[in-house]
């Protein structure tokens, strides 16, 4: 309601849902992410979201990207395990890592083709951990069609949903809704939390976290350098890194917002704001990390 301020939770309250490894950890426990990421044309945003799923925590990063991508990521990082996305099917893995942890990224460099849509449709129906969509996976979701698989999926109590749109993508997903009005910042990631029954972060100069029940997290402290392709990959790794390890959806979003940012920051200190690029975020992790947690 208005004149309440919105929640957002001091470095103190972040630090304490860090993911430090256990003495005993093994890369499986320590959380397997799959990343479902990369079309022909833009293997460059596998690249980023596995690299930053790394840095950020995750003990496997495997990622099913297009034939054509699979020497990019290859080359990009030899320790992500990089798989043709035909080999991706979302029960199957499941299965094998049901006394894991584990999440799904999937949508960074998609570009909408039929057989995209398919394998979102899949990850939504099968995957029993967390689930998130970023980037061209959104806009496969932003139908009557896409909001009824959330929901049923929402029904049936199985890992949570986690949305990563940017104001054009938020736009989409409204539309795909049919919201009513034109929503601002903050009104419109609560209508699309309740519409798609999910997780809304919804990016911008100053981003907005949503459930169903309200604003849960806003998360001011980024910078401009940020503007620039690639970093939205880097999130999506970034909390698909933190879900894997075990955080709860709304701690996820909030820990992951806030190191993305710390990031952009300590990297434009070193570089300028007209510098940064998305490589040089993953790069300023570490600084984060120490900064924040
Ligand atoms: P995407 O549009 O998917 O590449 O995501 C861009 C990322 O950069 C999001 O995390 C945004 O919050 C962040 N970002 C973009 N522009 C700005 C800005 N002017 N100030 C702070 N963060 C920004
Ligand atoms: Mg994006």
């Amino acid at each position: 309601t208005a004149g309440t301020p919105l929640p957002s939770r001091d470095n103190a309250a972040l630090a304490a849902l860090a993911p430090w490894p256990d003495p005993q950890a093994n890369k499986y426990t320590r959380g397997k992410l799959s990343l479902v990421a990369g079309a022909a044309a833009y293997p460059g945003a596998a690249c980023l979201a596995g690299a930053a799923a790394e840095r950020a925590g995750a003990g496997y990063t495997e990622v099913f990207c297009a034939g054509e991508s699979l020497l990019a990521v290859r080359s990009f990082r030899p320790s992500l395990v990089a798989r043709d996305w035909r080999e991706w099917h979302p029960a199957r893995q499941e299965a094998r890592c049901a006394d894991r942890t584990g999440a799904c990224v999937i949508g960074c460099g998609f570009d909408g083709d039929a057989r995209q849509r398919e394998l979102v449709a899949e990850t939504v129906r099968a995957a029993t951990g967390p689930v998130l969509i970023d980037g061209g996976a959104i806009g496969l979701m932003a139908d009557k069609a896409g909001q009824r698989l959330a929901r049923e999926r929402a029904e049936r109590g199985v890992g949570p949903l986690v949305l990563t749109p940017h104001g054009g993508e938020a736009a989409r997903l409204a539309r795909g809704a049919e919201l009513e009005g034109a929503l601002g910042g903050p009104e419109l990631a609560v209508g699309l939390a309740r519409a798609y029954r999910a997780l809304i972060v919804l990016k911008g100069p100053i981003t907005f976290i949503a459930d169903a029940e309200g604003i849960v997290e806003t998360m001011g402290r980024g910078t401009a350098a940020l503007a620039k392709a690639g970093t939205g990959d880097v999130l999506a790794g970034i909390i698909g890194a933190l879900l894997a390890q075990g955080l709860a959806p709304r701690d996820a979003a909030a820990l992951g917002c806030a190191l993305h940012a710390e990031a952009g920051r300590a990297a434009a200190q070193e570089l300028t704001e007209i510098c940064v690029s998305a490589e040089d975020v993953i790069a300023a992790l570490p600084q984060a990390v120490r900064a924040i947690v």
